[in-house]
């Protein structure tokens, strides 16, 4: 039993990306590097299949924002700083902020969709080559994209509130619409926005210049506004039938009149679904992240800088069971060396790869010629999900590819 893993911050500067193998700093080279991730045989005594660990740079075609640069910097807004958890339970007036930003940045990122780096994993998946997906974005572009593909998010998502006392969820979009009947000036302002184009956009830029700033957890910073005014609902379980206490006295959840939590309440918040930045991961996630990880035999890394330690540690972890592992992604990797250090300089790609180079572009390719070879060696493309994957076969897999 470990302590259980918080979600924090990263703060340190990246290293620089190294190119693996030196062939890859082409996308031709890289190409080839990652036909051989996929289709060489995994080490003897690991299963074939692959899985994918995503981040905030796999959804930035989406038009959501990355939270870092390239040096591991915040990108869009260097003074940001997300909400922490203690915060959000601790302060009605830090919760007013976060909903009101939440009501802002929530049509674009509703609007938004997935990517063509999401529709690669999916075509991965039927190739059979992609078994399983963990993801640290809370935006559920991969089950959307790719539904018959097992996805674990491990930061939680967006798209359900959880009561902070009695943990029912509830759909976003119901919340949003009580939101806006609890705020009928922010209501406007949100219309206004809208018509102008400046939520509408999907050009970071142009949201800048309109006085708008969209962080990747669908938070909208609007400079000067006034938070305090905003208002929320309660949890209607815990509003219809307050829960106990820790030591035992029954709680206290009370809106106004028209429905908006009071001050005084001190049970029956509404949170993101989502693992806030210090609020633990469950261990149920953390059990689910290393199964994923035990059940494949390579790794394939995409668009993060594994800054968060709960992605970090599954990397880590894949490492430690001799996986190959190959990370596609634009900037320095938190601990990208130890990763790839053991590596024969001259092997091919099928040990390891490391490419800096977007996903939306580079993936769809990739899928495209490792298509062309499955048809040219007579496999099927399958969905993952139908065809059986022992864990034992990897004699089995290389003949059913020669
Ligand atoms: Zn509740």
């Amino acid at each position: 039993m470990g302590k259980p893993l918080m979600r924090i911050p990263y703060t340190d500067l990246l290293p620089p990306a190294v190119t693996i193998p030196h062939s890859a700093s082409s996308v031709s080279g890289a190409l080839a590097a990652l036909h051989h991730f996929f289709r060489a045989p995994p080490p003897a005594g690991l299963p074939s299949p692959t899985v994918v660990l995503s981040g905030a740079g796999l959804s930035v075609a989406s038009g959501l924002a990355d939270y870092r640069g390239t040096k591991g910097t915040y990108r869009v807004n260097k003074t940001y700083r997300p909400i922490y958890y203690h915060e959000f339970l601790a302060s009605h007036e830090a919760r007013k902020r976060y909903w009101a930003r939440s009501f802002l940045g929530w049509n674009s990122l509703h609007k938004a969709q997935p990517n063509a780096g999401h529709h690669a994993v999916r075509d991965l998946g039927r190739l059979g080559l992609v078994s399983s997906v963990i993801t640290q974005n809370v935006d559920s572009f991969h089950s959307r994209a790719h539904p018959e593909i097992p996805t674990l998010e491990l930061h939680g998502y967006l798209r359900s509130t959880a009561c902070t006392s009695c943990h029912n969820e509830f759909p976003r979009d119901t919340f949003q619409a009580e939101l806006a009947r609890l705020n009928p000036v922010w209501t406007t302002f949100l219309r206004d926005a809208l018509a102008s184009g400046a939520l509408d956009t999907e050009d970071p830029t142009e949201k800048r210049a309109r006085g708008i700033r969209m962080n990747p957890d669908g938070d909208v910073d609007v400079p000067g506004a006034p938070y305090s005014t905003f208002r929320y609902p309660a949890c209607p379980t815990c509003l219809t039938s307050p829960p106990r206490l820790a030591d035992g006295t029954k709680a206290v959840v009370e809106v106004d009149h028209e429905g908006a939590l009071s001050p005084a309440s001190n049970a029956g918040i509404l949170k993101p679904a989502v693992v806030m930045f210090g609020e633990s991961i469950s261990k149920t996630v953390k059990d689910a992240a290393e199964e994923a990880i035990d059940g494949a035999g390579r790794l394939l890394v995409l668009a993060t800088s594994l800054a968060t330690y709960s992605a970090w540690r599954l990397a880590k972890r894949a490492k430690d069971r001799g996986m190959p592992i190959a990370i596609v992604n634009i900037g320095g990797v938190r601990g990208e060396s130890a990763f790839f250090a053991d590596l024969d300089p001259q092997q091919s790609g099928a040990r390891g790869v490391r490419v800096e180079m977007s996903t939306e572009s580079l993936l769809p390719t990739l899928v495209e010629e490792l298509r062309r070879s499955s048809g040219s060696r007579g496999v099927d493309a399958q969905p993952a999900a139908v065809r059986p994957i022992r864990h034992d076969d990897a004699v089995v897999f290389k003949d059913m590819l020669s």
